[in-house]
């Protein structure tokens, strides 16, 4: 076999004299300014040009929210802060990250079963809006606002009676820790119109990871019916209407980008009646990996370059402890490559199929299982693309004690 590799992922960074381009520097040349590997980098170009995308495809009064749970370094969220309307967060920790930036509190809001009373008092004093997951959180928030000489802003998270068909994760319908589930909703509502509380609106997040447009269109045409039915017994006026999200990127070999277009057309034709009902709403659709997980990649080096009984193993520098989702342990349930491909010979000759595995004594620090890759040596840089939404804060850094990655805004 004598020809160039074919990449089956579409690589959205240039490649210049056969090297990948991040931030317009050949990954030869970052790698000497970042002084080390393994790293993450993600391309500020790219996440700025997504929002872009996603601006020109939804209607202007969609307001887009980035949930920083997909990608927390400062510096992206910093970024994004000036792309996107609002942030959503799901710790004291994330609270603090978008806090530090010009992001208003009234544009921050805060999901995730299990809050704690520290955390619920936090984000009472910080003036963010608190998405109610149960009736213990409504019951400290009265009190935090009553020792504080505060209203909390709370929007309640509702628990869906329907779900997003074909997400990678369900995050509503049926039973579930997220939210309070909609047929306890209206008491829920009841109980805070007698509490000192400033009742914002309803959040409903019904799963992530989705590739089906179709999917996506029923599942806002579903939740707007279900705001138009719990709004009946709100105790104020809907002002928050937050639709969820699930905007899945492709990861896998076969799997095609979302329909952006298409969703954006539908939501469109949603929207009239929407302004109608809900006169005095902002309507949110809060994001992860759609808006970053396309513009990062994980860098690592090859250590060792071995052959076992007709196998080619490319051992590298990092591994799951760095970026479990792309070893298959992060919610998949058959593993599947991320697209892996050597960064600074991107057309080299194909060698077949390797395997690119990292340091840890585990099977399961598996990067690249058996795909076709150029040919590569020790020292060459292996990069696994669609690394910038769940990588390093999503992976169990301290297995196994080997030093940690660097993450670069480009
Ligand atoms: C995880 C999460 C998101 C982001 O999901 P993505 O798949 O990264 O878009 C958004 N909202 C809530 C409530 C979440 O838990």
């Amino acid at each position: 076999m004598n020809e160039a590799v074919r990449h089956t992922h579409p690589i959205l960074f240039p490649v210049r004299d056969n090297c990948l381009t991040l931030g317009g520097t050949p990954l030869s040349r970052l790698v000497e300014r970042v002084g080390y590997t393994p790293f993450y980098a993600y391309d500020r170009r790219l996440i700025t040009q997504r929002v872009s995308e996603l601006r020109a495809a939804l209607p202007v009064d969609i307001h887009l929210h980035y949930a920083i749970k997909a990608n927390p370094m400062p510096a992206v969220v910093q970024h994004l802060a000036g792309l996107v309307d609002g942030f959503d967060v799901a710790s004291a920790g994330e609270m603090k990250t978008a806090l530090d930036t010009p992001m208003v509190p009234e544009k921050i809001s805060f999901a995730g079963p299990g809050k704690t009373e520290r955390e619920l008092w936090q984000a009472t004093a910080a003036g963010i809006v608190i998405n109610l997951e149960s009736g213990r959180e409504l019951d400290i928030l009265a009190r935090a606002g009553r020792e504080l000489g505060l209203r909390p802003k709370i929007a309640v998270r509702v628990n869906p009676d329907f779900e997003l068909k074909s997400s990678g994760m369900k995050m509503g319908g049926g039973p579930k820790p997220f939210g309070v589930d909609v047929e306890r909703v209206p008491e829920l509502l009841a109980r805070m119109a007698g509490l000192p509380v400033d009742f914002h609106g309803f959040h409903i997040f019904s799963g992530s990871q989705n590739l089906k447009a179709e999917s996506i269109m029923e599942a806002q045409r579903n939740t707007f019916e279900l705001a138009r039915r719990l709004a009946a017994n709100a105790p104020g006026p809907v002002r928050l209407l937050n639709l969820g999200g699930g905007f899945g990127i492709p990861y896998f070999p076969g799997e095609r980008p979302l329909d952006l277009g298409a969703v954006g057309g539908h939501l469109a034709g949603l929207m009239p009646a929407a302004r109608r009902d809900f006169p005095e709403a902002e309507f949110v659709i809060e994001l992860g990996r759609y808006l970053v997980g396309e513009a990062g990649v994980y860098v690592a080096r090859v250590l060792d370059r071995k052959e076992s009984r007709g196998q080619v193993f490319l051992v590298v520098d990092g591994g799951l402890h760095h970026h479990l989702s792309a070893s298959g342990n992060f919610g998949q349930v058959i593993r599947k490559n991320y697209p892996v491909l050597v960064g600074n010979r991107v057309a080299a000759v194909a060698m077949g199929t390797a395997s690119v595995v990292g340091p840890l004594c585990t099977p399961l620090d598996l990067l690249a299982d058996r795909m076709p890759l150029g040919h590569a040596e020790v020292g060459d840089l292996v990069v696994i693309l669609q690394s910038g939404a769940y990588g390093l804060t999503s992976s169990p850094m301290a297995f196994l004690g080997h030093p940690p990655a660097l993450e670069v805004l480009v």
